[in-house]
């Protein structure tokens, strides 16, 4: 190495963050032999560690490009750098991976495949012309397919593949792109697809994935094996196909995710915006939830919804199945039953959807860790992730500080799990309802899968909801741990929005949620608190409505809705124009009435997402819902444009919590619905209120606090209308907005606020 009479130096670099299967050690190399600096680089459990000599000009630029340059799917998090003593070695090498010591290292969440690869895939002449699985370091399948760490090709279920001479060559060359990519794989040594017919036989086929694409063209349903599970998919635009899979999913109106070729496509059904254009590219592909061009687009697809959940193609082989565009969009709806977990084993596959698919596009990689599709709404402060799936786990968020390890369960619905190792939390992927049998398992099997993969084997620490029939809970507290801490469902809510945000003092948190329960035992979720992770009070909340039939009124908000008439007029109701109301059985009516006044199986709740199921049915917007949260969803969608005015309220009390009373709203609408008003003026009016009431509550609490800091929570965030509008008017009165992001609204989020809560009660 000439170097002349120039000092040179030795140091040692340690790099944490995302380092591991991103292309981090080849870049390294290329750095360091291009400043013609000797020493080398290995994995570590904890990240990457560099020892690098030379030229203290060369060091200096060495650490500079470290982080300027860094591959793309590299995200770093910290970079040391120590001085140690000259050994004058030549050359720079990359070394083995040393697996002891704390296992801490970053894996690298699943990417879609690159434009590099992408080309080659399309390219007749190159090797892995069409071939499902190709990928480099810079993208291709990572946390899905990870069992252990070091992430090296042993520890993960590549394992059982044995390189070719050619992919070897590859592998071992520090000047190709696929320079230790791990699940490197072409035609000759890596997996392969297999068509099968509905009774898992092979299919005659030349191309497995050209069969399958003759076949979804033709109106077939086919399962097909992804990067974190199997999908449904058939031809979007064929109605008839699809209310084949609606009728045998036993799915009636839920939505369907979309698949289209490109952004082009897409903008054939919706309307695709700028913002919402960048996050259906970005690496995690996420599915995202656009505005249709008009009601009826892709039918079936997503009835009586105004958005279509839509993603591109992410995968080699989703870009095969559109190759020739055969179709302009495909359903890729996950393979399960109602909401039971995504499926993601053959064994399961054959098992659960045979009477649902009429072929199987499979193939023999195995997935360890599975993964739903990531679901993504463009609000005016930012995209929010409203199920945190595939491409964002398990990229951890940065904690104020360390904690000793902590588990926590989640909730019940959409529920996502927790781990907190170091100064880092790991929300773990969704999860699904864990009412059903095959959830809990799914929920049992991810929870070890995930402490094994941190190295995690005994919490300090288990976190779960005070509910007291959650099965999360039950799951807690058979757990093995001496210190369980049951958590306040808004309380975690709230906190873990302050853990997204990296907030640590007292704040205000308006948590407006479907359902949670509460401190004395009632159902809460129209929540104005105050507080941090070491604690809240209630400041606020909104005035308890009827659910006449308990958990029946969540699919049937009618209930809700004839409660509060029967508050407002007694049980003989006059003459009202609510159509569900006059259709109604006299016998029926009569039932619900007895049940109300003899107070039969009638729960009363502050939820604030009840509230709008009830305005929405009350309006005749969606009296029945097919699945929960439904209701709301569509009054949302039914509000009309601008500015239409706002109803009156109450805000009572003079002790903690002041109440929130919208009898006055109901009055008023009723009122105008005599008169005539349409629905979407009525449901405008209604989102103006609860944001103004909302309002003069924060300014309120913030008169005898002081405080200005504001966090809005719960699964009611999002809706774009209230949330908009809610930010903007209390940013209007000087506070400080806090909306999420990365993490759920919803109760996939509640996990990281319960884990913080628990963890803060160990230091
Ligand atoms: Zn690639
Ligand atoms: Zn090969
Ligand atoms: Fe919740």
């Amino acid at each position: 190495m000439p170097q002349g009479d120039e000092p040179t130096g030795r140091r040692l670099v340690k790099v944490t963050g995302i380092v591991q299967g991103v292309g981090f050690r080849p870049f390294v190399y290329n750095l360091a032999l291009g400043l013609n600096l000797s020493g080398h680089v290995f994995n570590h459990s904890a990240g990457v560690d560099i020892e690098v000599e030379g030229t203290q000009d060369s060091l200096a630029r060495f650490e500079t490009d470290l982080t300027r340059l860094a591959p793309p799917l590299a995200h770093i998090i910290s970079v040391t750098s120590a001085v140690i003593p000259p050994t004058g070695d030549k050359g720079f090498r990359i070394t083995e991976s040393d697996s002891g010591g704390a296992k801490t290292a970053l894996i690298a969440p699943d990417s879609d495949v690159c434009e590099d690869c992408l080309r080659e895939l399309f390219d007749p002449v190159d090797r892995r012309h069409r071939y499902p699985f190709i990928n480099c370091t810079n993208c291709g399948p990572r946390f899905t397919i990870v069992e252990a760490i070091p992430y090296d090709r042993p520890n993960t279920t590549m394992a059982s593949f044995v390189m070719c001479a050619d992919c070897r060559a590859e592998y071992e060359n520090p000047a190709d792109r696929r320079f230790h990519a791990q699940p490197i794989a072409c035609p000759v040594c890596g997996p392969k697809v297999t068509l099968l017919d509905s009774a898992f036989n092979p299919v005659e086929a030349t191309d497995a994935v050209r069969g399958a694409a003759r076949l979804l063209s033709e109106g077939a349903i086919l399962a097909i094996k992804g990067i974190g599970g199997y999908h449904l998919a058939c031809d979007a635009e064929n109605e008839e196909a699809v209310l084949k899979l609606r009728a045998r999913k036993r799915r009636d109106e839920k939505p369907f995710a979309v698949m289209t070729p490109d952004i082009e496509t897409l903008r054939l059904f919706a309307e695709v915006n700028e913002r919402e254009a960048a996050i259906l590219q970005s690496r995690p592909h996420p599915i995202t939830l656009v505005k249709k061009l008009q009601p009826d687009a892709l039918g079936p697809c997503a009835p009586s919804n105004r958005y279509l959940g839509a993603m591109l193609p992410y995968s080699p082989l989703h870009h095969l199945l559109f190759d020739g565009k055969p179709y302009n969009a495909l359903v890729m709806t996950s393979a399960n039953l109602s909401d039971e977990p995504i499926v993601y084993t053959e064994d399961e596959a054959k098992e659960k959807l045979a009477g649902i698919a009429d072929y199987f596009l499979i193939h023999n990689r195995p997935i360890h860790n599975k993964a739903d599709d990531s679901i993504e709404k463009v609000m005016s402060h930012g995209p929010v992730v409203i199920r945190r799936s595939r491409g964002y786990t398990p990229v951890p968020i940065q904690l104020d500080r360390e904690y000793p390890p902590t588990l926590a369960v989640g909730a019940e619905l959409k529920n996502a799990f927790c781990l907190i190792k170091g100064d880092k939390a790991y929300l773990s992927a969704h999860m699904g309802d864990l009412k059903y049998e095959s959830a809990l398992e799914s929920f049992r099997f991810g929870v070890s899968r995930l402490m094994e993969i941190l190295d995690i084997s005994n919490p300090a620490v288990v976190a779960h909801d005070m509910h007291p029939n959650y099965l999360s809970t039950a799951f807690a507290e058979e757990f093995p741990c001496e210190r369980k801490v049951a958590v306040q469902h808004h309380h975690a809510h709230l906190v873990s929005l302050m853990a997204e945000r990296h907030h640590t003092g007292q704040a205000i948190g308006v948590v407006f949620d479907g359902t949670g329960y509460g401190l004395d035992g009632t159902i809460w979720g129209g929540e104005f608190l105050v507080g941090d992770a070491a604690g809240f009070e209630r400041h606020g909340t909104i005035t308890p409505i009827p659910l006449i039939g308990g958990d029946a009124a969540i699919k049937e908000p009618y209930r809700i809705a004839l409660g509060i008439l029967f508050g407002m007029y007694g049980e003989n109701l006059p003459p009202l124009p609510i159509e569900w109301l006059n259709n109604m059985e006299p016998a029926r009516l009569a039932l619900l009435r007895q049940a109300y006044y003899k107070k039969i199986n009638v729960f009363y709740s502050s939820g604030m997402g009840r509230l709008f199921d009830a305005v929405s049915a009350l309006i005749g917007v969606r009296p029945k819902a097919s699945f929960e949260g439904q209701s709301a969803m569509e009054l949302e969608m039914a509000v009309a444009n601008g500015y239409h005015g706002e109803y009156p309220f109450i805000i009572g009390g003079d002790v903690n919590p002041a109440n929130l009373d919208f009898t006055p709203t109901f009055e008023r609408i009723v009122e105008e619905m005599k008169n005539g008003e349409r629905a979407p003026v009525i449901a405008a009016r209604f989102h103006e209120t609860v944001a103004q009431s909302a309002t003069a509550m924060v300014k309120r609490i913030s008169g005898t606090t002081g405080l200005k800091d504001v966090f809005l929570s719960g699964g009611v965030f999002q809706n774009t209308v209230l949330s908009d509008r809610l930010g903007t008017l209390l940013e209007t009165d000087g506070f400080a907005v806090f909306r999420h992001g990365r993490v759920p609204p919803n109760d996939g989020g509640v996990a990281l606020g319960q884990a913080v809560i628990a963890a803060r009660t160990l230091v």
